[in-house]
């Protein structure tokens, strides 16, 4: 397959479950081909405060300690990813499917980031998302187009 190590963006949206559908038929045609799903959540629990990762962080400014933020952190990033798997038809290939939720306000660079560093070679999203305005394209596939040097399948 000239694929096989693609990154499927998915917002729960009609348009991102037609998106994994379309990554599904790849991976069904080879079983080597990896499909990763990736769900950018902004879930106020899942946002980390930036300085949490090193020494600046003090742990008296905050009401919960370190492990109950931890927790709370894991906890719905665990529960996100429980949302986004029983969202998505992928029978038949699930051992090929790996789903990433990633906290953050910034979908499109989360989503470029996240397919560079697992050296994705397709990027499949949808057309549109769960956006209200009606147009060709949203916001977020916009960008991912913009600014992406892998190869993209958009869904319509
Ligand atoms: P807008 O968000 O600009 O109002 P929209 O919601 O209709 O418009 P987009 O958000 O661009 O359109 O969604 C298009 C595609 O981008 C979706 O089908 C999905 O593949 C991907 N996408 C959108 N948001 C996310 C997200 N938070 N995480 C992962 N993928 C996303
Ligand atoms: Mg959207």
């Amino acid at each position: 397959m000239v694929f096989n190590n693609i990154v499927v963006a998915y917002d729960g949206s009609d348009h991102a479950v037609d998106a994994v559908m379309k990554a599904r038929d790849f991976a069904l045609a080879d079983p080597e081909v990896r499909i990763h799903v990736v769900f950018v959540t902004t879930h106020p629990n899942a946002q980390l405060p930036a300085s949490f990762n090193n020494s600046s962080f003090d742990p008296e400014q905050y009401l919960l300690s370190v492990e109950d933020v931890m927790d709370l952190y894991n906890r719905t990033i665990a529960e996100e990813s429980e949302k986004v798997k029983a969202g998505l038809g992928v029978e038949g290939v699930e051992d090929q499917v790996s789903i990433d939720v990633i906290p953050g306000y910034t979908p499109a660079d989360d989503i470029i980031e996240f397919a560079k560093e697992i050296e994705a070679d397709l990027i499949v999203m949808g057309s549109r998302g769960l956006g209200a305005i009606r147009g060709v394209i949203g916001s977020v596939s916009y960008a991912v187009l913009r600014e992406s040097t892998i190869p993209i399948l958009v869904i319509k």
